[in-house]
């Protein structure tokens, strides 16, 4: 997401996934985020329609993952299947953050 105040990049991939960007929990929770480079308050106004059809297919891989599970157990052993749902469920949380940071829209907020 660009800045609209200084047209740089808002904020990072690890500042947007760990930290609360400058702002309250309860404001963050609502989509606020200051910047990171003129630290403007900025509000999250809306996602372009590749993070929907991210999440739309991030549902399809778990869901059928999910309904998978049971058969793949006798096979591959539990341990090993516990394994590659986490590796999946991390790799889609990653992959989920990167977008919801590339493919949001910000507009400068009224404090
Ligand atoms: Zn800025």
């Amino acid at each position: 997401m660009t800045c609209p105040s200084c047209n740089k990049e808002a904020t990072g991939f690890y500042r947007y996934a760990f930290t609360l960007q400058g702002v309250s929990p309860f404001k963050s929770m609502q989509g606020y985020l200051t910047c990171q480079h003129c630290g403007v308050l900025l509000k999250v106004k809306m996602f372009k329609k590749q993070l929907w059809v991210f999440l739309f297919a991030a549902f399809i891989v778990v869901l059928s993952f999910a309904y998978k599970f049971s058969d793949y157990v006798p096979k591959f052993g539990f341990n090993i299947m516990a394994e590659v749902w986490i590796a999946i469920v991390t790799g889609l949380f990653v992959l989920f953050t990167v977008g919801m940071r590339k493919y949001s829209h910000v507009e400068k907020a009224e404090k």
